[in-house]
């Protein structure tokens, strides 16, 4: 069964927007297997981001159905973690706290969190040696370059173990380099870790890099136009 599934999705913002058969995304239909790794790619404006408010819950379809994990989605999920362009560190936490931080506010985590919290906070230790920060756990954000920065929100984002990540131009403000430096590291945390990965990305060499599949995008309303398998050997 798959992880994912769109089936025919159409949303319009508003009733207003809907009585006048103006949708953001329009008849969506797509399948995610567990532990896949799709980037979407397509022009500002064409309803990437609200295609992962659909995915997230944080949006309900207008038309259609969505499945995740087998159950009809119907409100927030918390089973994903997220990272966005911007790394939106809190400045007055250091990189370690920071990583905890959705542990610390997001019921269920923060009951246990609090019982528990020497072994988050290994754990999230542990993730920010892996991402190439070890000597930084405990310095703040102003003491991290931009790309040091994005890692560690990747880490925060992965603190809570979610069975889905999605980012959202996760490394669209960095440069060339740091850009394919932590592109490896990505892949490396997904290949242990095997979580289902949904990029949105402007970045088409970024997108065949990384992804499973390639899901291009139409000017709005958003349409899935093209769909590509990339069979690549994988690490
Ligand atoms: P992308 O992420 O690809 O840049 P979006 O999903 O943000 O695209 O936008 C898709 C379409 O939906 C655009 O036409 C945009 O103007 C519209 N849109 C996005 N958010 C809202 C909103 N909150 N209310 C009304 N229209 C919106
Ligand atoms: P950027 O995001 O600015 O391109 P990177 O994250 O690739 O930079 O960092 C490049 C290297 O520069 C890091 O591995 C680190 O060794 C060093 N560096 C960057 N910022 C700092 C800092 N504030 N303190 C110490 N070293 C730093």
């Amino acid at each position: 069964r798959p992880f994912v599934e769109f089936r025919d999705v159409w949303l319009a913002y508003n009733e207003e927007l809907l009585q006048a058969n103006q949708f953001a995304v329009e008849a969506i239909d797509l399948h995610i297997r567990q532990g896949e790794f799709i980037a979407i790619v397509g022009p500002s404006g064409c309803g990437k981001s609200t295609f992962m408010k659909l995915t997230t819950g944080l949006k309900m379809p207008s038309i259609g159905r969505i499945r995740i994990d087998g159950q009809p989605v119907t409100g927030p999920l918390k089973i994903s973690g997220m990272a966005f362009q911007s790394p939106s560190l809190l400045p007055w936490r250091t990189t370690v706290d920071n990583v905890l931080l959705p542990l610390e506010i997001v019921e269920p985590y923060r009951s246990s969190f609090k019982k528990n919290r020497k072994e988050y906070e290994a754990r999230a230790r542990r993730l920010l040696q892996k991402v190439g920060l070890a000597g930084y756990e405990d310095k703040y954000p102003w003491e991290l370059s931009g790309g040091m920065q994005q890692r560690a929100s990747i880490c925060r984002a992965l603190i809570h173990e979610p069975k889905m990540l999605l980012l959202d131009e996760p490394f669209g403000a960095l440069d060339a380099f740091t850009r394919e430096e932590l592109w490896c590291i990505l892949r490396d945390l997904w290949t242990e870790q095997q979580f289902n990965v949904i990029l949105v990305t402007h970045d088409l060499r970024e997108s065949v890099f990384l992804a499973d599949t390639v899901y291009v995008m139409s000017k709005s309303p958003g349409r899935f136009v093209v769909k590509r398998e990339i069979d690549l050997p994988r690490p």
